[in-house]
């Protein structure tokens, strides 16, 4: 569950969305320009072009003003923009100057469309206007010198390197700052952060597919006593001893998150409830069984936890966790060292009844 895309494709929203916003005013304001300088100079279809790309930016404006898709928007937009602007190239009347707004292609795909796809759409329309370029001016010998064209060459690769060096860092270093965020500086495992993001995901595939969906609550048992006994920076090894186990416990489609204090909260998905408990079991064995060394000390640990599910405990994050914790006092209350299932507690209440 290491993947951060999802999270990360939500930072990047706002940004591309500026991006694509200052875009859009830019193409109204200079479509409805060069439509005029066009039909002065009588170029009527680049002009019809210019109107229609001006028109089109309206609508975009408008759509995307609280989109889910803004991906499909932004490639709603740059695909027929960048095309226009090949058919702007090979319009008979274009001056060779027309060619430099080629340039803006590599810096704009990246911008707004990240390093993979801004890179693949930036080689196509580079590679459609160096033909267009070649097969437009190889009568003019001006152009045809190898000065020109090594200057046109290598600013433009120029350009779309910097292009896509500047976005592989920027999305590096977004992705180092989310996982800082997303994690707990002690132990290395997720926060609560992380765990409310992973959750919604997790609810969407299992409503998708109908799996079900459980959650475990964990909270060692006596810990003020390792912190009154041998100290904090102990306890403090503890938790980072007990986050390994956790680790080490658990598939790679699930998480482990550290709430807080000697509270973690586990997220196992597509497992019914007779699997969680045996999970629980298994992670209760493994504390038990596993002291750890404290200078001369083995400090044996013991941790007691509650499991709510999916839907049979609530549909909220909040909810099932305060389900969980429930059944975890309930397991304190019984003794500690052992786990508690949140619809075991509510057959015996009511039986009680
Ligand atoms: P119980 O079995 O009822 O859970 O008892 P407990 O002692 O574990 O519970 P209590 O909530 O009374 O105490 C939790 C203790 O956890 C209090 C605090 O000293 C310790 N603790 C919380 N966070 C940290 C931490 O980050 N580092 C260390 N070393 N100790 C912590
Ligand atoms: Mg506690
Ligand atoms: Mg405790």
């Amino acid at each position: 569950m290491e993947s951060y895309s999802e999270s990360q494709k939500q930072l990047a929203r706002p940004y591309r969305k500026a991006v694509l916003r200052a875009l859009l005013f830019i193409t109204l304001v200079s479509g409805l320009l060069f439509f005029v300088l066009n039909t002065s100079r009588g170029n009527y279809p680049l002009a019809y072009v210019e109107l229609g790309m001006a028109l089109y930016s309206v609508f975009i404006l408008w759509a995307i003003r609280r989109t889910a898709h803004l991906e499909r928007w932004i490639l709603a937009y740059a695909l027929p923009f960048f095309t226009a602007m090949m058919f702007a190239l090979l319009s008979p009347r274009a001056t060779a100057t027309v060619f430099a707004w080629v340039l803006l292609v590599p810096i704009l795909s990246h911008l707004l469309m990240g390093r993979r796809l801004g890179l693949a759409v930036s080689l196509f329309f580079m590679l459609v206007a160096a033909i267009i370029f070649f097969a437009k001016n190889r009568h003019d010998p001006e152009l045809m010198e190898v000065l020109p064209i090594a200057n046109i060459a290598i600013m433009s690769m120029c350009i779309l390197v910097f292009s896509h060096i500047y976005e592989i860092t920027r999305e590096q270093s977004e992705s180092r700052l989310l996982k800082m965020a997303q994690t707990d500086p002690l132990t290395g495992l997720a926060n609560r952060a992380r765990l409310e993001d992973v959750f919604e995901r997790e609810k969407r595939r299992s409503l998708r597919h109908g799996t079900p969906l459980s959650i475990l609550l964990l909270d060692l048992d006596h810990f003020k006593k390792v912190n009154d006994d041998f100290g904090h920076e102990a306890g403090d090894m503890a938790l980072r001893h007990v986050s390994d186990l956790l680790r080490r416990s658990l598939r790679a489609t699930d998480l482990a998150a550290r709430l807080g204090g000697e509270e973690f909260a586990l997220i196992l998905s597509d497992t019914t409830e007779e699997q969680s408990l045996a999970v629980a079991e298994k992670i209760r064995q493994a504390i038990a069984a596993t002291p750890f060394h404290y200078y001369h000390s083995s400090i044996t640990l013991t941790v007691s936890g509650g499991i709510s599910e999916y839907q049979r405990d609530g549909d909220d994050l909040l909810t099932l966790l305060s389900h969980a914790d429930r059944a975890m006092y309930h397991a304190k209350a019984q003794g500690r060292d052992r786990m508690e299932h949140a619809s075991a507690l509510r057959t015996r209440v009511s039986s009680l009844r």
